[in-house]
């Protein structure tokens, strides 16, 4: 018999109807035959909402507590889960990340998966249970609950179908899969039928908020194929997988798939600092140490004879990174700094662009009939992001649609 793992995200969780919704959809793939393993994550904001009362309780965030503290999101809705598959009259057990033997490094709050012991799920599945498995959250070996970043139940979800061997897994989530541009912004845009695990990875690290990047990164590695689509239709949504088909009609269009764009920058810029490579790979240790996690990186020798250096991350890391430059200011005699929080970041992505020139010009050309300014910019092999002003995003974003020949009227 094959497993199937399902995993549903908060607002296919969020209350009672929903939990119900979520049971006859578990119960109807068992009835199919399969050996259900359904992953969840906590109901609706309740993360956010457990952050919230947290500040007002101690504004430091202390990182262990934070983390037995938002497990119990999850522990919620697991439970919860299996109640409405009993009513319904099925088998079903829940477990947390412990119980199912998810292990993980003890990096509070952002955790990585070690490795999972799935006996215990084994058993439960042979004695005929559908078993609910608490996403977002492992234990360490000194037994110690982790959580595994913001999203985190996505990475759950594959890193349990990998082990478990599972044919496929299935994400659940709001929308009907994933779209070449945010719908809410590009009226014209269109569910993505197959994408690469590639062309996903970087549509998700760019802000498309469907899959946690480390999601795709883990079924990539294992080739586990993800099927993205809405937890209120049964309409099929979006299948990763290792070559996505690309329809005959559409190849000449298919030089971008996507455009994504992301909020969450926080741009600094270093001024004066040393222009010696020891001076850059310090400041770069020291924000490594603190656990802050970099998107671009940029640097240049000015006139003075030294080096400014820009870099970005998200904009939670804001008072950290203030932190440590204050620090560093007079110990590196470092002229200043400047931290901006009002940028985002629009992203084309496309493997399309590796055999075809002239991608970049194309976008810097749509940006600029726009009027938009570009602050940074970062390629890799299928994928161009420029930084920008962040009043701008939705006119970049539908532009950069149109310009790529995204509408779905040209499809
Ligand atoms: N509940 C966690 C969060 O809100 C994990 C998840 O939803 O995947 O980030
Ligand atoms: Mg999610």
């Amino acid at each position: 018999m094959s497993i199937v793992v399902q995993k549903f995200g908060g607002s296919s969780v969020a209350d009672a109807g929903c939990i119900a919704r979520v049971a006859s959809r578990v119960a109807r793939m068992a009835e199919a035959g399969h050996q259900v393993v359904a992953v969840v994550s906590a109901m609706g904001d309740s993360t956010d909402d457990l952050i919230a009362l947290a500040r007002q309780i101690n504004p430091a965030l202390p990182q262990r507590e934070m983390d037995m503290l938002l497990a119990t999101g999850e522990q919620q809705s697991i439970a919860l889960l299996a109640m409405a598959l009993l009513h319904l009259g099925r088998r079903a057990v829940s477990l947390t990340g412990a119980q199912a033997g998810v292990c993980t490094d003890g990096l509070y709050s952002r955790a990585k998966i070690t490795h999972i012991d799935c006996r215990r799920i084994i058993k439960e599945l042979d004695t005929d249970n559908i078993v609910i498995v608490a996403g977002f959250q492992g234990i360490d070996e000194a037994g110690n609950i982790n959580t595994l970043g913001r999203g985190g139940s996505d990475t759950s979800a594959v890193a349990l179908a990998v082990a478990l061997e599972a044919e496929l897994c299935e994400i659940f989530t709001d929308v009907e899969g994933v779209y070449t541009a945010d719908p809410r912004i590009v009226k014209k845009a269109w569910k993505i039928p197959e994408i690469s695990y590639d062309e996903m990875l970087e549509m998700a690290a760019m802000g498309a908020q469907v899959l946690q990047p480390r999601s795709v990164e883990v079924a990539k590695q294992y080739n586990m194929p993800l099927h993205v689509r809405s937890s209120f239709k049964s309409s099929r949504g979006t299948i990763v997988k290792e070559v996505a088909k690309v329809p005959r009609e559409m190849e000449k269009e298919l030089l971008v798939c996507g455009i994504a764009h992301d909020l969450n920058i926080l741009k600094t810029t270093i001024f004066d600092a040393e222009d010696n490579s020891r001076d850059l790979a310090r400041i770069f240790l020291l924000l490594a140490a603190e656990n802050i996690n970099l998107d671009m990186i940029s640097r240049s020798s000015n006139r003075n004879g030294k080096q400014d250096i820009s870099f970005t991350t998200g904009r939670d890391d804001k008072q950290k990174v203030e932190k440590l430059l204050k620090n560093l200011m007079e110990e590196m005699g470092l002229g200043g700094f400047e931290i901006v929080d009002t940028l985002a970041k629009v992203s084309i992505v496309g493997a399309g662009m590796i055999t075809n020139p002239g991608v970049a010009a194309g976008m810097f050309q749509i940006l600029l009939e726009q009027g938009i300014d570009i602050d940074m910019i970062t390629t890799s092999e299928i994928k161009i992001s420029c930084v920008i002003d962040e009043t701008r995003v939705n006119d970049a974003v539908l532009a950069l649609h149109t310009g790529f020949n995204l509408d779905a009227e040209d499809k």
